[in-house]
């Protein structure tokens, strides 16, 4: 009576996600601009405390990520003792899913929002609720008007992923204030990190007891290998979410790992110019071979062609040239590519690939 076996309600209309392409059949050395990774990797001393690390291979982790917390602290100027650290930030939604949501319940987010909300939502029973965005752009009033006695959890990425738009702290602040009472904001801070002087949301942490930020080291950090991410949020939400936090989550070489590279502060700026500078380079070249995107503050471009065939024509091209690229159709966004922002070299051969693309020389 294998049917008297079945999972929990919901589990099973998950569509299991799908990450970024890494290779193409036949093509060596393809670059892999698919799943918005570091071009530079991780800090040189986030390498070496990895490497440390593998001399207590044997010892079971810190359980309390003190150290890691303190660091975070410091550097981001947030209170250590409202920090949970967890196997990449998607634990952490997948903690606040469980802790929050449940049958009966809904969990709000955008309709091109991470795939990894709707999935955490599913597991834990609840139902996602999709918001159309405005031109890409997160809607406030639309999140405001989709919620109801039901909503437990609004997801809002800022910048979002992946039209790299980004909304004022002041229209979160809107959002914060006017969700029912029983609703918890989350901000994923994933691309925080690439904004010069933006907090991730953490002052509007600060300042309510209804909103969550959620921040990651796989994407300005460079280790999306290691899998670590934390949270911040008011101590009542916390104390709920180390409830149910395995004790061991967070392996000590990520911990160490993770330290070193907040500690290397020169490193990141490092990085978010880097950044800053080739995604110009990625942007105004495409958009003057008529491929426009909205102004990113991410590392990556949302890449708009004319129509789904245009764009899946022009992936398959990217593709035999040994450039792979993010197809967005699954974020509803059929007409568009997602392109990571590589190093300079990777940045300049996507460009020159989609001009013989739109040239016609891939016919
Ligand atoms: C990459 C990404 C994350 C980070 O996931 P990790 O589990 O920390 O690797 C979270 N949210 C968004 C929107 C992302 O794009």
């Amino acid at each position: 009576m294998t049917q008297a076996i079945a999972p929990q309600p919901g589990i099973m209309t998950i569509d299991p996600y799908v990450g970024g392409t890494s290779h193409v059949a036949g093509i060596e050395n393809a670059v892999k601009l698919s799943s918005n990774e570091n071009p530079l990797g991780p800090s040189d001393k986030a390498v070496e405390a990895f490497r440390r690390a593998a001399h207590q291979l044997h010892r079971y982790p810190s359980t309390d990520h003190a150290a890691l917390r303190a660091a975070l602290a410091q550097v981001h100027g947030v209170d250590a003792e409202r920090v949970i650290c967890g196997s990449g930030s998607d634990e952490i939604i997948a903690f606040l899913c469980q802790a929050y949501a449940g049958p009966g319940t809904e969990v709000v987010h955008t309709v091109h929002g991470f795939g990894m909300y709707s999935i955490s939502a599913k597991a834990a029973g609840a139902t996602p609720v999709e918001v159309l965005e405005a031109d890409r752009v997160t809607d406030i009033d639309a999140l405001l008007a989709a919620c109801n006695k039901k909503t437990r959890l609004v997801f809002i990425a800022n910048p979002n992923n992946p039209t790299g738009t980004m909304i004022s702290d002041a229209e979160i602040a809107r959002l914060a204030d006017g969700l029912p009472k029983q609703a918890l904001l989350v901000l994923d801070g994933a691309y925080a990190d690439y904004v010069e002087g933006y907090d991730g949301g953490a002052s509007l942490v600060d300042s309510r007891q209804n909103v969550v930020m959620t921040r990651t080291f796989s994407k300005l950090y460079g280790l999306g290998g290691l899998r670590i991410g934390w949270g911040y949020g008011p101590a009542h939400v916390i104390d709920v979410l180390n409830r149910i936090r395995g004790p061991f989550n967070v392996s000590q070489a990520a911990l160490d790992t993770a330290e070193a590279a907040v500690r290397d502060v020169a490193y990141a700026d490092h990085c978010r110019s880097e950044n800053a500078r080739c995604r110009t380079i990625l942007a105004e070249g495409l958009a003057a071979l008529g491929v426009p995107s909205d102004v990113s503050h991410a590392n990556f471009v949302l890449a708009r062609f004319g129509s789904a065939d245009e764009a899946n024509a022009c992936d398959a091209w990217l593709q035999s040239q040994g450039l792979i690229v993010r197809k967005v159709a699954g974020y509803k966004l059929p007409a568009a590519l997602r392109v990571t922002v590589g190093d300079e070299s990777a940045c300049r051969r996507v460009v020159h690939a989609v001009r013989q693309f739109k040239e016609g020389k891939s016919a």
